[in-house]
């Protein structure tokens, strides 16, 4: 095979034959470090059997003999110039200095409009470093896989060439991709251009119309909002052009969604000047307008907005993520919507996020995204990820303080994207990486970088003032022509166009700032989008709903999820799950957690709907409960139960996600804003560690609704209860999220049966509105012999938000009613009735928000005599419901009845670390909560 290869190459390989002192050179470079060699050497050098047969040390003639063998065996030509050392060896530095460019190139590209970088030299570009002398300029040579369409080239024209290709406006880094054939696409599409595109007068007045509107848009605001923050592009103007030119090629390109992801620089830009939102509308909130009807709303610059934009292959539908001050938090939930929409409509869907340099560097989630974007559960076939690298962090910080790496965009470098460092004041430079970008992502379906290097013209917002901070960079700046007057200068001394086409085209621009119209000649109104939210709008919670469905159907599905392929040979401990269901599914067995979970996403799959599930160990369920994904323990294939219920059935998305929380939750925000049709939910590995995707929680599922209008039916299963398991294992923060409870936003439920996960989980798809739920969800509980129900309480049932006493207590005996939530009920109830106490009922709140007022006092009417209550809980005093339901407690008892707190006290950390103080403890709330004082 290896002799195979070399056959090949030396049939096809011009430097055949070239003498052995200039292969021998070549050979030495790559022992050394084989990236320094071209590829067509890389390989020919990993095909020769030094790797295995022949130690590192072994001197070079076996490789000299190797050649000459393969040479006179294949009876090749041998070029005479071929055979003159001193050529050869030339040939060899020709080849070096092209693969330095290749990969050096881009230190010495004109990236920064400012001129301000200080850029490193790199020797290995200077011909000289390569032994190339200047009479070897005019000499010709072969440029190897070089892709200019010629075999040989002289040594000046070569050079310049690759000056140009690789140090012009665009500084290409792509050579620490290990994937040959992408390599060689960019190499083909760079090299064979020098770089550039080319532009017709069209194109060109095209791109300068959209820096004019760039530059026009925020010249009027600031005319005509003196001092308001509006964190103007101005300096990366071209963002506009690269946007409008990346939406314009994805729709020749056959795409047919675009959703963007931006912080707040530059935002009012695109909403009006791509995505076509009016400047009457922008002008209205400047003034302070706004929808009364629309929650609490949010500042102009994160708003999001949705419109059509019309290109030469058709209308592309394009929307602007809402987002808040959180920087790249956005992205992963751009990506989400992202994949919810492929899901429904095939990989017609582009993602772009937007990214700033300090951000991109600074920020892990940006990681942990580019973690996800090759994984099963959230690949999106690549994302187009922009920078605006304005040369400032934050507000005042350079780069220097703000990150490690040579460029911001290095993190990139980790799934081996491709990054196009591009100057922000060459428009034609801009757009063309654009279409490269695009290109690439769509070819190999792989994430892709362009870091639009450009600078800030004003301060952070408009009422700062940089030169406090950045005296130089900004006398620079202050004398620096706008990105449009650059290119006008360039197109009027070309003579493309005259002054007064450039001129005509701002005034027009601003003409229509004035009479409040959409600026973007493509915009058009949004047709044909499939995703219908009205069912969805404007519902309280006591809309109507039922759960019920018939028994034969219930059964018919629970046998559906309890069988498996002969073939499929299951792990014992699996296959006892199995058996268990089985006799579930007949009714001679309680349902237990597991099937009662499944049961509920057969339902609804046998219904149609679309059901997501990711988690860390979710296929298996954190503590072995769910078993959803069966694997072969022959020959390791799997076998979803929920995949093969019936033709008919909707998708079923189940994947053990990647090891984070705060971006695969902010994906999974996004999927289910973008798809209100199927039940999408994430699962914590321990409830504890949701709190590593807090940002998700506060910013967007808990007010995402109220500031923004866009809805969200995600569930959050997050295990909690106190088993003496330590501090990180125990409490999901049940407080942190009633904290965050107002205004119907969210649901927060305990379900303690089998029939309440399976009912609440039906509900939150049946009921026709789309709000996050978040589940404390059990673990010990998930095999209590108490905690079953039976095929009946599933089938006839619903969701109960409270739950009675269930055992058969007088209620005039009753002296005390506990209240509690969860795991501790079990406990409660174990106690009580070793104790055979029957004056104390428990009651148990299911669903702690929104309060459920009225069960309780429906509840409560057999017990009116009753003066005493409790409120009986794991956590810690500052912690669980206690400490934000209070006041719903006390507002639910009668008016003239006492409550007190049963439970752990106040405690810095959610719970202790050992095992026979959790106990004691433990056995304290319960005794005292039973107690009637
Ligand atoms: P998009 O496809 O995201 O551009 O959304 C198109 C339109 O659908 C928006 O203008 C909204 O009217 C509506 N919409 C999208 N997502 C949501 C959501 N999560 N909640 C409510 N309405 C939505």
């Amino acid at each position: 095979m290896q002799n195979g290869i070399m056959k090949d190459w030396l049939d096809s390989s011009h430097l055949y034959g070239a003498n052995i002192a200039y292969v021998e050179e070549l050979y030495e470079a790559f022992l050394e470090d084989p990236e320094s060699v071209p590829d067509d050497w890389v390989a020919v050098f990993n095909a020769l059997p030094h790797r295995s047969n022949i130690p590192d040390d072994v001197p070079l003639s076996p490789l000299k003999e190797y050649f000459l063998r393969l040479a006179r065996d294949n009876n090749s030509r041998i070029s005479s110039s071929a055979q003159d050392p001193q050529t050869g060896s030339k040939q060899v530095k020709v080849l070096q200095l092209i693969n330095a460019f290749r990969f050096r190139g881009h230190q010495h590209a004109k990236l920064d409009p400012l001129e301000l970088w200080k850029q490193p030299r790199v020797p290995d570009l200077d011909p000289a470093f390569h032994n190339l002398e200047d009479s070897d300029f005019n000499q010709a040579f072969n440029v190897g896989s070089y892709a200019i369409g010629r075999e040989t080239m002289p040594l000046d024209e070569l050079y310049r060439s690759l000056q140009k290709t690789y140090c012009g406006s665009i500084g290409a880094e792509y050579m620490h991709i290990t994937d040959t054939e992408e390599k060689r696409w960019i190499q083909a599409h760079l090299e064979s251009v020098e770089g550039c595109g080319n532009y017709s007068k069209d194109d060109q007045i095209r791109l300068l119309k959209s820096l004019t509107a760039a530059e026009g848009l925020e010249k009027y605001l600031g005319a005509k909002f003196p001092g308001a923050k509006r964190f103007s592009l101005e300096g990366g103007d071209s963002l506009i052009v690269l946007l409008k030119e990346l939406v314009r090629s994805s729709g020749s390109a056959g795409l047919k969604e675009v959703v963007i992801g931006m912080a707040h620089r530059g935002r009012l830009n695109v909403l009006v000047n791509v995505l076509g939102k009016t400047s009457a509308e922008l002008f209205d909130e400047f003034a302070g307008r706004h929808d009364s009807a629309w929650g609490t709303g949010d500042v102009k610059y994160h708003q999001g907005f949705s419109s059509d934009f019309a290109t030469p292959g058709g209308n592309v539908h394009l929307s602007l993520a809402f987002n808040p001050s959180h920087l790249e938090i956005v992205n992963p939930v751009v990506i989400g919507s992202v994949r919810a929409r492929q899901d429904r409509r095939g990989d017609s869907c582009l993602p772009i996020t937007i990214h700033g340099d300090a951000a991109i560097a600074g920020q892990g989630v940006v990681q942990e995204t580019f973690n996800m974007s090759q994984t099963r559960g959230y690949s999106v076939g690549g994302t187009v990820r922009i920078v605006i690298n304005n040369q400032i962090g934050f507000t005042t910080s350079n780069p220097r303080d703000s990150r490690s790496t040579q460029y911001c965009t290095d993190i990139a470098k980790m799934v081996q994207a491709p990054i196009f460092h591009v100057n922000g004041d060459d428009p034609q430079a801009v757009a063309f990486v654009g279409q490269l970008a695009l290109d690439f992502r769509n070819t190999f379906k792989r994430d892709v970088v362009v870091e639009l290097v450009c600078y800030r013209r004003h301060g952070h917002n408009e009422a700062d003032e940089p030169n406090a901070t950045q005296p130089l960079m900004y006398q620079k700046i202050k004398k620096h022509p706008t990105p449009r007057k650059v290119y006008a200068n360039q197109l009027t001394s070309e003579n493309i166009l005259e002054d007064s086409e450039v001129n005509s085209l701002s005034n027009g621009y601003r003409d229509q700032l004035d009479r409040g119209e959409c600026v973007v000649e493509e915009w058009r109104p949004m047709t044909g989008h499939s995703v219908n939210w009205k069912p969805y709008l404007n519902h309280s919670w006591d809309i109507e709903y039922d759960t019920r469905l018939d028994i034969d159907k219930v059964k018919e599905l629970a046998e559906k999820i309890s069988i498996y392929p002969d073939s499929h040979k299951l792990h014992p401990r699996v296959r006892k799950v199995y058996e268990d269901r089985a006799l579930m599914a007949k009714g001679e067995k309680p349902a237990d957690w597991g099937f009662a979970e499944n049961l509920a996403y057969a339902t609804l799959l046998d219904s149609g709907a679309g059901v997501r599930l990711t988690g860390q160990d979710t296929g298996r369920g954190t503590f072995f409960h769910r078993h959803a994904v069966l694997h072969n323990q022959d020959d390791g294939s799997t076998y979803f139960p929920l995949k093969n219920l019936s033709d008919q059935q909707g998708p079923f998305y189940l994947y053990d996600s990647v090891l984070s929380e705060e971006a695969v939750l902010a994906f999974e925000y996004g999927y289910s804003t973008a798809e209100p049709e199927s039940l999408v939910l994430w699962e914590a590995q321990f409830g504890d560690f949701a709190n590593g995707a807090q940002v998700v929680i506060d910013q967007f599922l808990s007010s995402g609704e109220q500031k923004w209008g866009r809805m969200c039916g995600l569930v959050m299963l997050l295990p909690h209860g106190y088993e003496g398991q330590g501090p990180e294992h125990s409490s999901a923060r049940l407080e942190r999220f009633l904290q965050l409870c107002a205004e119907q936003n969210m649901q927060v439920c305990v379900p303690s049966t089998p029939a309440q996960v399976y009912h609440m989980l039906r509900r939150q798809h049946i009921r026709k509105i789309r709000r996050p739920l978040i589940v404390m969800s059990p673990k010990s509980l998930l095999r209590h012999p108490t905690a079953v129900s039976s095929l009946d309480e599933l089938a006839s049932g619903r969701f109960y938000n409270v739950l009675d006493e269930i055992d058969e207590l007088i209620p005039e005996q009753v002296e005390q009613i506990v209240m509690c939530a969860g795991k501790v009920y079990y406990d409660l109830l174990d106690a009580r009735r070793k104790a055979e106490q029957t004056n104390v009922a428990i009651i148990r709140i299911e669903q702690l928000y929104p309060f459920p007022y009225e069960d309780i006092s429906q509840l409560l009417e057999k017990y009116q005599h009753v003066k005493q209550f409790v409120w009986c809980q794991e956590e810690p005093q500052n912690q669980g419901a206690w400490y934000c339901s209070q006041h719903h407690f006390f507002a639910a008892i009668p008016d003239n009845a006492k409550l007190r707190y049963a439970g752990r006290e106040a405690s810095a950390s959610p719970a202790v670390g050992y095992m026979s103080l959790h106990l004691e403890q433990q056995r304290a709330l319960v005794q005292d909560a039973l107690t009637i004082k």
